[in-house]
């Protein structure tokens, strides 16, 4: 490895059996970016250009730790979300996509002036990105002191002010904590402890199984409590937004029914999945 283009040409010989074609394309971008700062357009422009000693042993050790399905998002220390650079580590669940779409919801909705409550921060990206692109008074909540300390540096480092509670939502305690809101946002805990079989190893090994997983008997745990709080919380006429698990819109949808809730909008992230939900508490 000599000069920046062979980093690409490393990344195939050391990974080629681990990842396929277009992962391997993704970790030389996300590795450019963090040592040199490269746009995509910069790694073009610099391919030729020379790979001083430091750079190639910081390179060989990245693709050591994704040769053990580290995801590369946890071996650079941070994500983006929304347009911003959000700090990441093992408490925290990585930003995906989808929860984008559903932040995007949210905004196109107006909640210039509001106020919202987010229950689950993890890094923090959906109440610093609804505080960073709207006038909303944002509060979140979460059961990891982990989490809630990473969120917070990622407020401060991207100037927003957020309220931060640190409970459990399946406590009833937790009710103390709270106040009223006009808006309620929740992306919490909804894959199936049967699924993880399924699902990669960079997810299972790396990722924080508390903010993953429910029990297969218990899929809807996290929905009931959060719409339950929601229900007394909430202003009358405030919105609740989920993100949801693909099979499980319509039971989420009846959860919210029965409990007072209507208007009730199921939406698809970008691969066609129901993703997302939104209903309002009925006045
Ligand atoms: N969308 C995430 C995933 O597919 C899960 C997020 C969650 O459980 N809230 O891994």
């Amino acid at each position: 490895m000599q000069k920046v283009k062979d980093i690409r040409r490393y990344l195939d010989q050391m990974l080629n059996e681990k990842y396929p074609n277009t992962e391997r394309r993704s970790f030389n971008l996300w590795i450019l970016e963090y040592l040199f700062d490269f746009s995509p357009t910069d790694a073009i422009m610099n391919a030729e250009d020379l790979l001083d000693e430091k750079s190639v042993i910081k390179v060989q050790q990245m693709v050591e730790l994704l040769a053990e399905h580290k995801p590369i998002q946890q071996i650079v220390g941070y994500s983006w979300f929304y347009g911003h650079k959000f700090s990441i580590n093992e408490e925290v669940l990585i930003p995906r996509p989808e929860t984008e779409e559903l932040v995007a919801w949210m905004l196109k909705d107006q909640t210039n002036d509001k106020s919202i409550l987010d229950i689950g921060t993890g890094s923090g990206c959906i109440p610093i990105s609804l505080a960073k692109n709207s006038t909303a008074s944002v509060t979140t909540l979460d059961i990891s002191e982990g989490a809630l300390k990473i969120a917070a540096c990622n407020a401060k480092r991207l100037n927003v002010k957020i309220n931060f509670i640190l409970a459990d939502i399946l406590n009833l305690d937790v009710l103390n904590a709270l106040s009223t809101y006009d808006v309620i946002v929740s992306n919490p805990p909804y894959v199936l402890d049967s699924d993880k079989e399924l699902m990669s190893s960079n997810v299972v090994d790396y990722e924080p199984h508390l903010a993953l997983f429910v029990p297969n008997n218990d899929a809807l745990k996290y929905y009931s409590k959060i719409t339950e709080i929601a229900s007394r919380v909430l202003n009358p006429g405030g919105i609740l937004y989920f993100e949801i698990h693909e099979l499980k819109a319509l039971e989420v949808k009846h959860l919210l029914k029965n409990k007072g809730f209507s208007s009730i909008e199921i939406r698809q992230d970008m691969q066609g999945k129901d993703r997302m939900i939104k209903a309002l508490l009925n006045v």
